[in-house]
C-alpha cells in the first residue's frame, strides 16, 4: 500500500514524519493477525467438520447431511465460519481450505458407505473463489476418484452470486460439473438476483430457501409468501426445495402445508461433531 510505503520511507529518513492515521488501525492489525493465524490452523490441521441432517418431507429419515466447517483453535473456544470464510475467501486462503473441506467430506461419506449406511447425499459449501478458480471441475473428479464416494452422493452448495458476472462461464461450470454426476443446489436461495431466466437454464437439482425467509414465517406474510413462492416455483421447474433454519414445530406445519421436500434446522438437529450424527443417523427417526 502506498500509505505505508511512505510511512515507512519517511521512517527510515532522517525527517521523521507523525503519520497517525497512517498505522494500521486496532482492528486491520486484528484482521491481519487472524490471516496469519488461519495460514498456520490449516497447516497445523485445527480446522474440522460438523455435520447438520438434511431431512425428506415424506419419510422423515434423513436424506443426507450438510458439512459445515469449525475452527478449533487449541485451548480456545470452537470459532465458526461466520468469523473465518469472509477472511479465507479475500486471502484466497479459501481455496485450499475448500479443498480440504471436499476431501474430508467425500471421504467421511464414503466411510459411512464402507459402514453399511444407506446412500446419503453429503452436501459441500463452495466459495464464489473456488467456483472460479478454473480448475474446480478438475478438483471435483479427482477427489472423488480418490475417496471412491459415487457422486451421486456428493451436493456442492452454490450461491447465486456465482453466476452474476460470466454467466456463460458459469453455466459451463455447472454442466461439467453436472457431468462428473455430482448434485447442485443453490444455497441462501432468495437473497441473491437470480432470475427466473437463469432457473430454466441452469442444471440445478434442489433450492435451499434462506433462513431468513423461514424464521418470519410463522408471524410474518411477507416471508410466508417468498417461501411459498419459492416452492411453487421449485415445482415450476422441477427442482427439489429445501427449507434451512426450521427451528419450530409451527415454522414445519406452515412448510409441510406447502408442500416443500426437504427440511433443515434446529428443531431437527443442531450441526454436531461426526460421533453425533453416526449415532443419530443410525436412528430410529419418527416420522415428521
Ligand atoms: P449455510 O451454508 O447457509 O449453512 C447453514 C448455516 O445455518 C450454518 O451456520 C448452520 O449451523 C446454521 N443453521 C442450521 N440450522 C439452523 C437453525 O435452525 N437456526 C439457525 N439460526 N441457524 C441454523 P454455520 O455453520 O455457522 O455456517 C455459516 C455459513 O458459513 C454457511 O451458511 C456457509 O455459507 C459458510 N460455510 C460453512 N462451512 C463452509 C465451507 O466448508 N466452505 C464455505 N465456502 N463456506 C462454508
Ligand atoms: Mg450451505
Ligand atoms: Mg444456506
Ligand atoms: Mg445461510
Amino acid at each position: 500500500h502506498s500509505d505505508m510505503a511512505m510511512y515507512l520511507a519517511k521512517q527510515s529518513g532522517r525527517n521523521t514524519y507523525r503519520f497517525h492515521n497512517h498505522t494500521l488501525s486496532a482492528a486491520a492489525s486484528e484482521r491481519l493477525a487472524l490471516e496469519t493465524r488461519l495460514r498456520r490452523a490449516l497447516v497445523a490441521g485445527e480446522f474440522l467438520l460438523h455435520y447438520q441432517p438434511l431431512i425428506d418431507a415424506y419419510s422423515g429419515e434423513p436424506a443426507g447431511v450438510e458439512a459445515l466447517v469449525r475452527w478449533q483453535p487449541p485451548g480456545e473456544a470452537l470459532v465458526l465460519p461466520g468469523r473465518f470464510i469472509p477472511i479465507a475467501e479475500d486471502t484466497g486462503l479459501i481455496v485450499p481450505l475448500g479443498e480440504w473441506v471436499l476431501r474430508t467430506a467425500c471421504a467421511q461419506g464414503r466411510a459411512w458407505l464402507d459402514a453399511g449406511m444407506p446412500k446419503r447425499v453429503m452436501a459441500v459449501n463452495l466459495s464464489v473463489r473456488q467456483f472460479q478458480s478454473g480448475n474446480l471441475v478438475e478438483l471435483v473428479g479427482q477427489v472423488l476418484a480418490d475417496t471412491g464416494l459415487p457422486p451421486e452422493c456428493l451436493e456442492l452448495e452454490l450461491t447465486e452470486s456465482m453466476f452474476m458476472d460470466h454467466a456463460e462461464q458459469a453455466i459451463a461450470t455447472l454442466h461439467a460439473l453436472k457431468a462428473l454426476g455430482v448434485r447442485l443446489a443453490i444455497d441462501d436461495f432468495g437473497t441473491g438476483y437470480s432470475s427466473l431466466a437463469y432457473l430454466k437454464r441452469f442444471p440445478i437439482d434442489k433450492l435451499k430457501i434462506d433462513q431468513s425467509f423461514v424464521r418470519g414465517l410463522a408471524d410474518d406474510a411477507n416471508d410466508r409468501e417468498i417461501a411459498a413462492t419459492v416452492i411453487a416455483m421449485a415445482r415450476v421447474f422441477k427442482l427439489e426445495v429445501l427449507a434451512e433454519g426450521v427451528e419450530t414445530a409451527e415454522q414445519l406445519a406452515i412448510l409441510r402445508q406447502h408442500g416443500c421436500d426437504f427440511y433443515q434446522g434446529y428443531y431437527f438437529h443442531r450441526p454436531a461433531p461426526m460421533p453425533q450424527i453416526e449415532a443419530w443417523l443410525a436412528g430410529p427417526h419418527a416420522p415428521v
